[in-house]
């Protein structure tokens, strides 16, 4: 029976992901949606906390991972799946300035994703680096998470297909407070360096946003229809 029900499973993620590419990630409904898989996307930094800035524009990175999580967001739901995000506004999650800010906004994002009891947690970045020559997007994985590695893979190589991603990266490991507490495999996806003007000129773009928006949902498909979940 179990095996029934993992079958049924894949062929909706299946049917989702063929639809959706076929059709150019439309916004029409799917009729069978995988409504019990929840994914929690998590829109970095927020309020006083801008995080990294544009070297051309100098737009705050907070803006950016806004507005890509939306868009990410709407691709998840149009297709049926229900989304949680952390952030739909430009306020931080802090509740109050002064000391600890930075601990409350992370402790506030850790108790939106245990509420939610996800099956993916997906956290927006956008990155930065002394060497400006440096693009492409950046996969993270929290060192020891299996799971999250094999996610992180798989999403790094879909995220590398795309013609705008000039530098093909491999997915990394490190210490991150959203990725350690979440209950799920979860990853930070760093789209781009806003240190570089091309990738910040990209990062801005609307079109450029939906089209990541999609190749990031293209992932967790693939990831989905790749393992246990
Ligand atoms: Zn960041």
């Amino acid at each position: 029976m179990k095996k029934v029900i993992k079958s049924v499973s894949l062929c909706i993620l299946i049917g989702v992901f063929c639809f959706s590419f076929c059709f150019c990630f439309k916004t029409d409904k799917v009729a069978s949606p995988p409504k019990k898989i929840t994914v929690v996307i998590d829109a970095g930094h927020g309020g006083i906390d801008g995080g990294v800035s544009g070297v051309l524009t100098k737009v705050s990175e907070s803006e950016i991972n806004l507005s890509i999580s939306k868009k990410l967001a709407k691709v998840f739901e149009d297709s049926g799946f229900t989304v949680v995000q952390t952030r739909r506004s430009s306020g931080g999650l802090y509740g109050f300035l002064g000391a600890g800010f930075k601990m409350r906004d992370m402790q506030a994002r850790e108790k939106i994703i245990k509420d939610s009891n996800p099956t993916l947690v997906i956290s927006i970045h956008q990155n930065n680096f002394s060497d400006h020559s440096r693009r492409g997007a950046q996969v993270f994985y929290h060192m020891g998470r299996e799971q999250s590695k094999e996610f992180a893979i798989c999403m790094q190589q879909v995220l590398n297909k795309m013609e705008e991603n000039a530098k093909k990266s491999s997915a990394l490991s490190g210490d991150y407070y959203v990725l350690k507490v979440s209950p799920c495999p979860a990853i930070i996806i760093e789209c781009g360096f806003l240190s570089n003007e091309q990738d910040e000129k990209l990062l801005l773009s609307e079109e450029y946003q939906q089209k990541l928006s999609n190749q990031i949902f293209y992932g967790c498909l693939q990831y989905l229809t790749s393992t246990k979940y």
